[in-house]
């Protein structure tokens, strides 16, 4: 028994002597990084960041914790790029010294999340529970003492490293953007009165709240509202902050809804007009642009409030023609026709046209995901 520790020990340090040189010049990837606050478990655990700033995540933490009859445990821990592990060494009075390997845990995924597990379980948490894995000296080890792995949770509030907040409060900034673009009521007119459709260009019929289909005056407009309103956004970022990262991605998403299949390019997220699918990134992209989980979430939330509209909107799958006739929408793919020129996809589709409605819509959207933001924001940022 003894032995097998001693080789698990001796093993588990000579990784440690391997990295710990590099860890404290890099960051640390993209894996959970353990919340600040007072931990409960067996004693409690205070950890607190040592460094990291608005651009760079912490590289070093420090844990406290009660030791009986011996001085309390205090150690500082760097992190260990591609590991998902935090290590650091405490001098001991049995020739070496105790070494700790704290593991940040994800945090559990919630009920709702069934759409987006996956993206979820790739997003950077900022993890609410750690486990703590103290390894003694070969010399308690072959006395028979064991070494220990105790788990600790963060009881009450935990603060949010500053780089994570940083990139919510980025995206929160973004999605406000977005929503007071889409409630100028200038350029809500002007739409209206040039005959320029809500998402698609050329679409030729929009539909009302009562299911009556009206057709557009014919007029090769090249844009829509929506990519009037990326438009208007982006020359507005442009000359601001830091553009680069999420505004193209974000301004792309803006003029979502073309097609019913892939995501836009560079699109974050899209409901399909026709299947009122939710579809967002990759699970593979969230782990290479290391998003935070709570972006995510708040990217569901607002693709959710676009899909219970887009369900109330294709079902029943009927409208009225602009000549009075009841039509059924043909599932998917292609259009009916009405009055010679082919009708929109569904019915959120052809109701999105009026850039009225879409407006509603996607400001709609954009409050979502900024409340979902701006609650974290306000809970674990300062
Ligand atoms: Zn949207």
């Amino acid at each position: 028994m003894a032995h097998a520790a001693v080789r698990l020990w001796v093993g588990l340090v000579i990784t440690w002597l391997a990295l710990s040189g590099a860890a404290a010049a890099q960051s640390c990837g993209c894996n959970p990084l353990p919340s600040e606050g007072i931990y409960g478990g067996p004693v409690p655990l205070t950890l607190t960041h040592l460094d990291g700033d608005d651009e760079t995540c912490p590289t070093r933490v420090r844990v406290h914790l009660p030791r009986q009859g011996a001085p309390d445990i205090n150690v500082v821990l760097h992190c260990q790029p591609g590991e998902n592990t935090w290590t650091g060494s405490e001098p001991s009075p049995f020739g070496a010294a105790f070494m700790y390997i704290l593991t940040p845990e994800a945090p559990p995924l919630d009920m709702a999340s069934g759409g987006y597990a996956a993206q979820l379980a790739g997003a950077r948490a900022m993890a609410e529970t750690v486990s703590l894995l103290m390894i003694l000296p070969p010399k308690l080890l072959a006395i028979g003492k064991s070494s220990e792995t105790h788990t600790f949770s963060l009881a009450g509030e935990f603060q949010a490293a500053e780089c994570i907040c940083n990139k919510v409060k980025e995206e929160l900034d973004w999605a406000r953007t977005m929503q007071s673009a889409y409630s100028d009521t200038d350029l809500i007119a002007q739409a209206l009165a040039a005959g320029i459709r809500g998402t698609r260009a050329r679409e030729n019929f929009w539909m009302d709240d009562a299911r009556q289909l009206h057709r557009f005056d014919p007029a090769n407009h090249e844009i829509s509202y929506a990519d009037q309103v990326s438009a208007k956004v982006s020359a507005e970022y442009g000359g601001v902050t830091t553009p680069g990262k999420i505004v193209p991605q974000s301004v792309k998403a803006a003029t979502t809804i073309r097609s019913p299949g892939d995501l836009e390019p560079g699109a974050t997220a899209q409901v399909s007009p026709t299947t009122c699918k939710i579809k967002l990134k990759s699970p593979a992209a969230v782990v290479k642009e290391c998003v935070p989980d709570i972006v995510v979430k708040a990217l569901f939330a607002h693709e959710s409030q676009h899909q219970r509209l887009c369900q109330t909107l294709n079902v029943p799958s009927v409208y009225k023609s602009p000549d009075g006739e009841e039509v059924n929408w043909r599932d998917g793919i292609t259009g009916p026709y009405a009055d010679g020129s082919p009708a929109p996809l569904s019915g959120y589709g052809a109701w999105s046209q009026n850039p009225s409605n879409h407006s509603m819509d996607e400001a709609a959207a954009y409050a979502a995901e900024a409340s979902v933001l701006q609650n974290w924001l306000d809970a674990h940022c300062s």
